[in-house]
């Protein structure tokens, strides 16, 4: 009888051992799960392509003479018309 109790309590306190330790595991994953997602949640900076005026994020811009571009090829052709060279719309 002592001996069934003895092991009920071991038994309650292996559970409890090994829901802390699932838990402490659980929220420094979602700490470290919390910061990764506010790096990569925080607004980048956009770019425009100097060539073709289009908006992206400065990590995928590719730099160059004139500003960025939104592709390599762009950043071959160099800026496009620019804003003032653009002759006015009407
Ligand atoms: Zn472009």
């Amino acid at each position: 009888m002592l001996g069934q109790i003895l092991l009920v309590i071991l038994i309650i306190l292996a559970w409890i051992g090994v829901r802390s330790l699932l838990q402490q595991r659980l929220d420094r994953a979602q700490q470290e799960g919390d910061t990764g997602a506010s790096e990569d949640g925080h607004l980048e900076e956009m770019v425009r392509c100097a060539h073709c005026r289009v908006f992206l994020p400065r990590g995928q811009a590719y730099p160059g003479d004139g500003g960025y571009y939104c592709s390599a090829e762009h950043r071959r052709l160099g800026p496009g018309r620019s804003e003032q060279g653009r002759p006015p719309p009407r």
